[in-house]
């Protein structure tokens, strides 16, 4: 059964104040019990002293002389016999003992009126003698009886006092066992509902967006988890969408930044991206020495491959050169278009005779690859400028001026060559 946290605060308030009033009837009854028993012990103390009385009463008077008066005699019986009537509830062995102190009393007040008539008749001793003896030990019988339901009372008054306190503490220690657990078992739903919720408020600030799971149901913390969990669902949905989002904000970053390192005709690298890997190789030289070497790569009368085929066909043409030189580059080579039909080759840790090689590996593969228009082999040419990147140069700039010059000697000396630009 699911209760609300209200509803077990009430429940354990009503089974306080219930225990509380078994507690106190419980208290009240034992008090009057106890009572009971004391009184029933009064009454067999005052039985056994009046019996005492009256034994010693017949012992030490003279009732068969003249003069004896029995008026104090018959006040003490009456007394006695008043006690008797005023007898307390009492139990059934009990009862016994005292219907025999009745009966004994009765033949005490019959052998009495036999005495008194015998004294009056003037009778033998002997026979007085013996009525005074029977006298005598019918009250000891008395006296015995009343001495032993004396001992009875007092013993189930001891028994009555210990049962009524085991009573009265056993239902102490139940009352408190139980409100104790009650209070344990509530506290217990207030702290763990209330440890949850804040676990997972301290998890949500931290972006772990995790719903409050209840491991006690109770309906206040309930409908509060609820509130927060679908608080939850909209703020890590929202959360996705914001990560979603800069995810595509972080694509599309990097395609631009591709774009703006890309060359849109030859899809080779442009002059922006051949400058920062050319710096960072430049670095590179400067500090730890490991050397590279450019290549620089013109093409031959490309103004008049334009004018006699057409400004398409020469970008057509300028593709073909990037397809040609990116076969014959190594993978660390870094191929990009420097400007109009001029191209630069970085090769990373490499010295002259590899860019040499790789120069002459382009030459010979263009050479063999021709490009045809409507039918007519086009032949392509490169005048190709080398220069190897040395400390003398200042910046990155410098060897490029120096490849340059290179190329241009290659013009010079008639186009579709190789110049490499040596130190001294
Ligand atoms: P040289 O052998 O001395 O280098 O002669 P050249 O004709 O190649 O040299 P020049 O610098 O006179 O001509 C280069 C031409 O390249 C001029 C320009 O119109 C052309 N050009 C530059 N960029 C492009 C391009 O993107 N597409 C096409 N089709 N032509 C281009
Ligand atoms: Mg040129
Ligand atoms: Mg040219």
């Amino acid at each position: 059964m699911k209760l609300s946290l209200q509803q077990h605060i009430y429940f354990f308030i009503l089974s306080s104040c219930l225990f509380f009033v078994v507690l106190v009837s419980s208290i009240l009854w034992s008090i009057h019990v106890v009572d009971v028993a004391i009184e029933r012990e009064r009454y067999a103390h005052k039985v056994e002293n009046h019996s005492n009385v009256l034994k010693q009463f017949i012992r030490s008077e003279n009732i068969y002389a003249k003069d004896h008066n029995i008026d104090q005699w018959l006040l003490l019986e009456a007394k006695f016999n008043e006690l008797l009537t005023r007898t307390p509830s009492l139990s059934a062995e009990q009862k016994t003992i005292q219907y025999s102190i009745e009966s004994q009393n009765k033949n005490v007040l019959k052998l009495f009126n036999v005495i008194h008539e015998n004294k009056l008749k003037k009778a033998d001793d002997r026979i007085k003698q013996h009525l005074k003896l029977r006298l005598i030990m019918q009250l000891e019988a008395i006296s015995s009886d009343a001495k032993q339901l004396f001992n009875i009372v007092q013993k189930d008054l001891h028994r009555v006092i210990k049962r009524q306190v085991t009573l009265v503490l056993s239902i102490l220690s139940l009352s408190l066992i139980i409100l104790i657990f009650g209070a344990f078992k509530l506290v217990k739903i207030f702290s763990t509902s209330l440890n949850e919720v804040k676990l997972a408020f301290t998890k949500n600030r931290c972006g772990n967006y995790q719903n409050i799971k209840l491991s006690n149901k109770s309906e206040e913390f309930e409908s509060i988890a609820n509130a927060f969990n679908e608080m939850n669902t909209e703020l890590s949905a929202t959360t996705v969408s914001l990560e979603s989002m800069r995810k595509i904000v972080a694509e599309r970053t990097e395609v631009l930044e591709q774009l703006s390192k890309t060359d849109p005709l030859t899809k080779v690298a442009n002059r922006r991206a051949l400058f920062e890997k050319g710096h960072d190789e430049f670095t590179r030289l400067q500090r730890s020495g490991s050397s590279f070497s450019l290549i620089l790569l013109d093409c031959d009368l490309f103004k008049d491959i334009n004018d006699k085929y057409g400004h398409l066909f020469g970008d057509e043409v300028l593709q073909h050169i990037c397809f040609v030189c990116n076969e014959e580059i190594r993978s660390i080579d870094f191929f990009a278009r420097y400007g109009g039909e001029e191209f630069i080759i970085l090769l990373p840790e490499s010295e002259l005779s590899g860019a040499i090689a790789t120069a002459e590996r382009i030459q010979s593969s263009l050479a063999k690859q021709t490009i045809t228009l409507e039918g007519v082999d086009v032949y392509v040419t490169l005048s190709i400028g080398i220069c190897q990147a040395e400390k003398r140069h200042g910046c990155f700039e410098d060897v490029i001026k120096d490849a340059d010059a290179a190329m241009y000697k290659a013009k010079e000396n008639g186009r579709n060559r190789i110049e490499v630009c040596h130190n001294e």
